[in-house]
């Protein structure tokens, strides 16, 4: 219609939209989202589309609720902005400080905020640098992540992340950081068993310090689960395996829980779901529900003593812990709580959606359904015997406009099909969503197989 047409016109002349094909940018096919409520989005021609990926894995509580909006309004009339910097702090920051400190793992009693997940890892780089220089190791810089884990699009973030085709784009990673290989076993794993494979994976942790050297390392950073990556969900031998090595040798560990924190595994953080103990933990995204931007860097106690040590710390945003986005915050975490969201995830709403989930293994086209929490994937495969996929270019961008023309929202990482919808999402709206997707696997596989 006319209006989508005015949309997406001034889009293409105007816009540049981030993770987008600017080749394509002439056709028609930009989507214009206009509203939303509860798990549902409306584009601009009235199409209701169930969201099963919580905008960017972040709407955790679902659209519309009012209460973050009065809590915003309410922010923005007191005080509708000052700063953090010089030793100053407002109500909403530090109040949001102490609620995160109060679900956080033990130990890990304070805060660092910043604008973004982005900024939250460019935070952690330099603090961890900053933590070894202090400690008279000023040689401890580099920081070892994984291939294909996702940490930002800063330049930082950009390289601690392990997407190739990022790299390539703007001369990264920059100087100081190594990869080792992520611990994706349907896809990597050859004949191996996935417990002999997720030690096999954990090991190259130490042969990597051991080939940098324990005294150049600063620290190791991952997602407890690969998101973006593909919701790489590591075999049962890979954290115990690798918190071995990070026990043996002196170096930090930041668990990247911008995805995997505030209720998305069942726990309040993925950490707590592996029993991880990481000394830094970048969050965003859950932390506002995405309501408004927002990201931090919880610090463990040890840390932040030697912080203390090195007197003032040279960082900080104009929008480091903006009181309008803490306020936010604080009302989505009150809500967590106070209606059990996290709790019901683990003990209903998971285990529904991971039992439905697995019957799409039935699916001609599925090679693996695999799932924690509210994440879930699909490998979709020519062979599910030999796991052979189909050749490139791969069915799951076809899968993924199959989803859009049946109203669902489903993320394509090459031919990985993922889900992260929001935690308040209820059993007949997973139903609903099983549902159009085993429709659009159908579509696919008319299209794929013929
Ligand atoms: N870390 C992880 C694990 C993420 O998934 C993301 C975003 O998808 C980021 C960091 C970056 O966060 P932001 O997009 O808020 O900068």
């Amino acid at each position: 219609d006319s209006q989508t047409l005015h949309w997406q016109a001034l889009s293409r002349d105007h816009h540049l939209p981030p993770f987008t094909d600017y080749k394509a940018l002439n056709a028609k096919g930009t989507r214009i989202i206009t509203k939303a409520s509860g798990v549902y989005l409306w584009d601009s021609e009235g199409h209701k589309i169930l969201d099963a990926m919580a905008g960017l894995w972040c709407v955790n509580l679902g659209y519309g609720r009012e209460e973050l909006v009065e809590a915003a309004t309410r922010q923005m009339r007191e005080l509708p902005y000052y700063n953090l910097f010089f030793q100053t702090a407002h109500p909403p920051a530090v109040a949001l400080a102490k609620a995160i400190a109060d679900i956080a793992p033990a130990g890990m009693n304070h805060v660092f905020f910043t604008g973004s997940g982005s900024e939250a890892n460019d935070t952690v780089l330099r603090m961890v640098r900053h933590y070894w220089a202090i400690k008279g190791q000023p040689a401890k810089k580099v920081v070892i992540g994984r291939w294909n884990g996702y940490h930002g699009s800063t330049i930082a973030g950009a390289s601690l992340g392990g997407m190739k085709a990022m790299h390539e784009q703007g001369d990264g990673p920059i100087p100081g950081i190594e990869h080792i290989d992520q611990p994706y076993w349907f896809g990597e794993g050859g004949d191996m068993s996935p417990e002999e494979f997720g030690v096999r994976i954990a090991d190259q942790l130490e042969q990597k310090i051991l080939e940098v050297g324990e005294d150049k390392v600063a620290a190791f950073i991952a997602e407890p689960i690969q998101g973006a990556g593909g919701v790489i969900i590591p075999p049962e031998s890979y954290w115990p395996r690798v918190k071995e090595i990070l026990a043996r040798y002196d170096i930090l560990f930041i668990a990247d829980e911008v995805i995997c924190g505030f209720g998305r595994t069942g726990e309040w953080f993925g950490s707590d779901y592996y029993g991880l103990e990481p000394d830094l933990m970048p969050i965003a995204k859950g932390l506002t529900s995405g309501y408004i931007p927002m990201g931090g860097v919880v610090v463990r106690d040890e840390v932040v003593h030697t912080l203390n040590e090195g007197g003032e710390f040279y960082h900080g945003f104009t929008y480091s812990g903006h009181p309008v986005a803490a306020a936010v915050a604080l009302e989505n975490i009150r809500i967590l709580r106070e209606e059990k969201i996290v709790e019901r995830v683990k003990t209903k709403t998971a285990p529904y959606l991971q039992s439905r989930w697995q019957e799409l293994l039935e699916h001609p086209l599925v090679g693996e359904a695999r799932g924690v929490g509210l994440l879930g994937a699909l490998e979709l495969v020519k062979n599910k015997k030999t796991r052979e996929r189909f050749a490139d270019p791969g069915v799951g961008m076809l899968c993924r406009e199959h989803c859009f023309r049946n109203g669902l929202v489903m993320r394509a990482v090459g031919d990985t099909m993922i889900i992260s919808p929001p935690l308040v999402i209820s059993e007949e709206q997973i139903d609903e969503l099983v549902g159009k997707v085993r429709l659009c696997l159908d579509a696919t596989a008319k299209d794929a197989l013929g």
